[in-house]
């Protein structure tokens, strides 16, 4: 018989209902006022939910505990501590204390930390994060006990990802609210941001994919000819899945949900062998540790299969590459989703309102948000095949495009352009209520009826660092917009609203943009709107350091300018990094398997040359002759390529500054990698398939 979903489902959780029933109501109340952000933590209580939490993971077979952290590497880190401790007569016990559930100490040396934390002073503290529970994690090396922390330094500044995530929720609770009171929501203590990533990825052959030392030290090919065929057919998205997919899919859905992620979309993708995971929503901290979740069980489960999981951005030139789309909405304790537009939106001045604080921090913080979506990896995504431009726009949709215009024009929106009945002709079929949308799938940030959608967001990257800069930026547009409206008569507030959003609406118009945003007139078009096209992720980087930037998140108390600048260092060493490991890669490929194996060939070929000409003198062998001679200027071409990437490599790896040492590697390695991957690529398409020493493409995405 099936196992039902409903038994099995957060079973490795400590959620609300096992802390209900193993713990003290007393206990359970405290612990739940500290969870709603109400009460600091009380050490005793802390002591008390770890003993509970130590029994109910050793109960499942744990061994150890680990403070789950999200360094600023983007993936998480951990530290095992055994909870064995001395007992008399050469025995131990098992003890777990509130002070190790509440705070650790790991060597924070070895983590990035942009000079927020001199080595010398390796301090880094992990501290319990109880509004995302803790689980055990089982596998083939045992059972841990997870507990989501946030990572700061001794001074307090953040060291993760988490903590700016986490003030930032409390700085767009603090300013919604404020905003909410204005309208008479008296009842509404707490609104919380709420996010649903759709994670895509890509399930290649483990075989193969062991075969390539690009994909293995850089998660993406550095070389490779398009196949015959890609993705024109439109026949992968939403295709039936292939057995041995599915059969993965089954048990990454059952992982996750034992580990209590709404797991509950699963499809194929645009690209052959791509295929995507979208969760049902929840509030943004728990999202991001899900996020997570989702991506390490994904690889983990992948090996199992003989398959492996590519989370990179753009594993394969010329196919679609890997987003996640960021889903991003405020909910109040009510229950209330801010940017519901109910059946009147044009009457609507509340979710008007929160729909324009968008508009306008998404304007202004365009370039913030471009950083915060990418990487070094995202660039060989964005404004490439069928991804969203690097150019930052937002889609409304027709209706609430309308309604935008009739404010600017009018100052108030009479009209609402409705919903209507689709006819789609059969008279079996049940009639549909079209949307009052289209989707548009071009569109970097679309409103898709009741949340927006942030399509840059790249598939391997944490969603803490779009999540934190979307709540920051329009938590300080709201605070403006409520220090501004709280000082207008009661009589007057309506009237006030509506100037508000006419003015706003106006200011911020050229960032809303409903066509084709894939499209050349579009890019041209953004340049005459001034909207910012940064077109390399470390020409974004410099939006962190912006006084603007710097202003915004110091007041929100979300990041400091130490902390700004910290960030900016990393984003530059990381980037310098990544690059310099794939202009590597692309060298010893190059020397160890490329032209070796190009050189076998010509030699075959001048033997047979040879061989044909002794065996029949007067025989014709100008196909060999001409393909002998292609290949040797391809072979040529391929070694001057070596030596300028080698060359422009070492000049970047000597450059000591940080951020001239990034542009030195976009401006001088990213080209000279380009320029050696082309004969590569050239040669792979006319030299036998069967002397090439890696998969090619074909055999990587269509042999799963
Ligand atoms: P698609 O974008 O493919 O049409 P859906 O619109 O159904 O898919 O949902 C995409 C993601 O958006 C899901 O993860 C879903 O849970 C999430 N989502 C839906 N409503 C909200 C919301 N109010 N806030 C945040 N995320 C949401
Ligand atoms: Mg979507």
């Amino acid at each position: 018989m099936a196992e039902m979903i409903t038994e099995f489902f957060g079973i490795d959780v400590f959620n609300e209902s096992v802390m209900k029933e193993r713990l003290p109501e007393a206990t359970f109340a405290a612990l739940k006022k500290t969870m709603e952000n109400k009460e600091e933590l009380d050490p005793q209580i802390a002591d008390v939910v770890a003993g509970a939490m130590k029994d109910w993971a050793i109960e499942k077979g744990a061994t150890h505990y680990t403070h789950w952290f999200q360094p600023m590497t983007g993936i998480t880190a951990e530290k095992h501590d055994a909870f064995i401790s001395p007992a008399p007569e050469g025995k131990v016990m098992l003890e777990f204390s509130g002070k190790e559930l509440v705070k650790g100490e790991p060597d924070a040396s070895s983590f990035p930390s942009g000079g927020l934390r001199a080595t010398f002073e390796a301090r880094g503290y992990t501290t319990w994060d109880c509004t995302s529970p803790a689980f055990v994690r089982e596998d083939a090396g045992g059972v841990t006990l997870c507990i989501p922390t946030a990572f700061c330094s001794y001074t307090g500044d953040a060291l993760d990802k988490k903590t700016p995530l986490l003030r930032s929720m409390e700085a767009l609770d603090k300013q919604a609210v404020r905003i909410l009171k204005l309208f008479g929501h008296e009842d509404v203590t707490n609104v919380s941001c709420s996010v649903g990533p759709e994670q895509e990825y890509f399930l290649i052959d483990r075989q193969k994919f062991l075969q390539r030392e690009d994909l293995i030290y850089t998660g993406r090919t550095l070389f490779g000819a398009l196949p015959p065929k890609g993705a024109e057919m439109d026949d992968h998205y939403f295709g039936s899945l292939k057995e041995r997919v599915s059969a993965y899919m089954k048990e990454v859905n059952k992982e996750l949900w034992k580990l209590g992620v709404l797991a509950k979309t699963q499809h194929n993708e645009g690209a052959p062998a791509q295929h995507e995971l979208a969760p049902i929503y929840s509030t943004a901290n728990i999202s991001v540790d899900h996020n997570q979740l989702v991506m390490e069980v994904m690889k983990k489960v992948a090996k199992r299969h003989g398959l492996e999981c590519l989370l990179h951005e753009k594993p394969f030139r010329g196919l679609y590459g890997s987003g996640k789309h960021n889903n991003w909405s405020m909910v109040t304790n009510t229950g209330k989703n801010l940017l519901s537009p109910g059946k009147k939106p044009n009457e609507n001045l509340q979710f008007l309102l929160f729909v324009t604080a968008v508009i306008k921090s998404v304007d202004e913080h365009a370039l913030l948000l471009r950083w915060s979506s990418s990487g070094a990896g995202n660039d060989q995504r964005l404004g490439a095949h069928e991804a969203p431009p690097a150019i930052i726009s937002i889609f409304l949709g027709e209706q609430l495009e309308d309604i935008v215009r009739q404010f600017i024009e009018k100052g108030d929106a009479p009209e609402c352009k409705q919903k209507s009945y689709m006819n789609i002709g059969v008279h079996t079929l049940p009639e549909i209520r079209k949307d009052a949308t289209d989707r548009n799938r071009t569109s970097p940030f679309a409103f898709t009826g009741n949340k927006f959608e942030f399509r840059m967001v790249g598939a391997p990257m944490s969603i803490a660092g779009p999540n934190t800069v979307l709540n920051t930026i329009v938590a300080d547009t709201l605070g403006a917009f409520a220090k501004e409206l709280e000082e207008v008569p009661a009589g007057e507030f309506e009237a006030a609203v509506k100037k508000l959003l006419q003015r706003e609406l106006a200011a911020h118009e050229r960032i809303i943009f409903n066509g084709n945003g894939y499209s050349e007139e579009w890019r041209e078009e953004a340049v005459k709107r001034g909207l910012p096209n940064e077109d390399s992720f470390i020409g974004s980087v410099k939006a962190l350091t912006d006084e603007k930037t710097v202003e915004v998140f110091t007041r929100q108390n979300v990041l400091n300018r130490t902390e700004l600048e910290a960030r900016a260092e990393i984003n530059y060493e990381n980037y310098s990094k990544t690059i310099n490991i794939e202009a590597r890669t692309m060298l010893d490929m190059v020397a160890k398997l490329y032209i070796p194996a190009v050189i076998r060939y010509t030699s075959d070929l001048a033997g047979s040359i040879n061989s044909v000409r002794t065996a029949v003198p007067t025989a014709n062998v100008t196909v060999q002759e001409k393909l002998l001679t292609k290949i040797s200027g391809l072979l040529a071409e391929t070694e001057d390529a070596v030596e300028v990437l080698r060359k422009a490599r070492s000049a970047a790896y000597q450059e000591k500054d940080a951020k001239l040492q990034a542009e030195a590697y976009r401006k001088n390695v990213v080209p000279a990698m380009e320029a050696l991957r082309t004969p590569v690529d050239e040669l792979e398409g006319i030299v036998d398939k069967n002397t090439w020493p890696v998969p090619a493409y074909g055999d990587l995405v269509y042999e799963v």
